[in-house]
């Protein structure tokens, strides 16, 4: 190999970069147990299609087993399986409301509240990119200047925008790996990926960053381009559960191939950029609560200098963009006026 991995494509912040131009052979061991990243642990909670749909409407106000079923049209037994596993991750929490009727809500925690930037990524994708279906039955309005949101993930401390070519990422040392093996990428993952991508048409995005191959690979490929076999040592995936997903990403625009010789090497496009805060507040999430008091396995430094600490601001009046200063309103209805029923219950959390 040329040593063509993420890990030498990282461009060092510094000039010395000996911490990150790490070793680029794959021993018997590292094979075995690929090295963590933020993103892998936050996924390991969110890695599935179904799951982060199920948030999504969570965000939204469902709270019963019903309302959920017929919001996304998902299989009783997939949800019911979800949701439990949700509570067991303590994304959500079961309420007793009527004990004798037998009514559970299923009610979000600040685990689920702490992912609000993904979520607010997931709907400035589906309004700059709207598919055939209505997928945001709501708006979102930044309460400081009253527009519909429009917003830039900047960082906090330059308060400049961050893209893949203004970061890097850096593995922190001693490298880390996570006690067990990632989970097994079975056929019924794909099914499901394509089962939430189609029956709910108009939510790949949410779909697809339920994914944790797409996801991985993206944030490989934002690190740089690189070859099949390098991108399969490095997620540790076998190479067809990885085509699978790369020609799924190369359709949706996202991700372009090139040949030389036997040779495939894979780009990111311009268009996959805008998944970039996405997948970047996942990440940070995973930081914050997937750890386990562990340092988190990597470090994300923005062009300036600082650790990467990102947020949405707001296109039109510059402000930071939070819980608080956004309110879901109906599509339809106007910012200003009626309770803010979703903000009161984001504060929940
Ligand atoms: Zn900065
Ligand atoms: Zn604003």
């Amino acid at each position: 190999m040329g040593g063509l991995t993420a890990a030498s494509a990282l461009k060092p912040a510094g000039d010395g970069g000996n911490s990150v131009r790490m070793k680029v052979d794959f021993d018997a061991d590292a094979v075995s147990r690929p090295a963590s990243t933020s993103l892998r642990r936050a996924l390991g909670v969110l890695g599935d299609p179904w799951t982060m749909l199920i948030l999504k409407d969570a965000f939204n106000g469902t709270r019963r087993f019903g309302d959920f079923q017929r919001n996304l049209n998902i299989p009783k037994q997939t949800l019911s399986l979800r949701l439990a596993s949700l509570c067991e991750h303590e994304m959500l929490y079961r309420s007793y409301v009527n004990a004798n009727a037998g009514t559970v809500l299923y009610v979000p925690t600040a685990k689920t509240f702490d992912l609000r930037d993904a979520m607010y990524s997931v709907w400035l994708w589906h309004r700059a990119n709207p598919g055939p279906v209505e997928a945001l039955p709501f708006d979102l309005v930044h309460v400081a200047c009253g527009q519909v949101l429009k917003a830039t993930y900047c960082c906090t401390a330059c308060d400049g925008p961050v893209t893949p070519g203004n970061m890097t990422i850096q593995r922190t040392q001693p490298e880390q790996v996570d006690p067990e093996p990632r989970p097994r990428l079975s056929r019924r993952n794909d099914q499901a990926v394509t089962a939430a991508s189609t029956e709910s048409s108009g939510m790949i995005a949410a779909s697809l960053v339920g994914d944790i191959v797409c996801n991985e690979i993206l944030y490989r490929l934002a690190q740089g381009p690189l070859h099949l076999l390098a991108l399969s040592r490095d997620l540790q995936i076998g190479q067809p559960v990885l085509r699978n997903r790369l020609n799924m990403l190369r359709e949706l625009g996202l991700v372009e191939e090139s040949k030389s010789g036997r040779r495939s090497t894979f780009h990111m496009l311009k268009r996959a950029e805008d998944f970039w805060p996405l997948i970047l507040s996942i990440a940070a999430w995973g930081d914050r609560w997937c750890n386990r008091g562990n340092p988190p396995p990597e470090v994300r430094i923005h062009a300036c200098g600082n650790l990467l600490s990102g947020r949405y601001r707001c296109d039109h009046c510059n402000g930071w963009v939070d819980g608080r200063s956004v309110r879901v309103v109906p599509h339809g209805r106007d910012a200003n006026e009626g309770p803010n029923q979703a903000g009161e219950r984001q504060d929940e959390g």
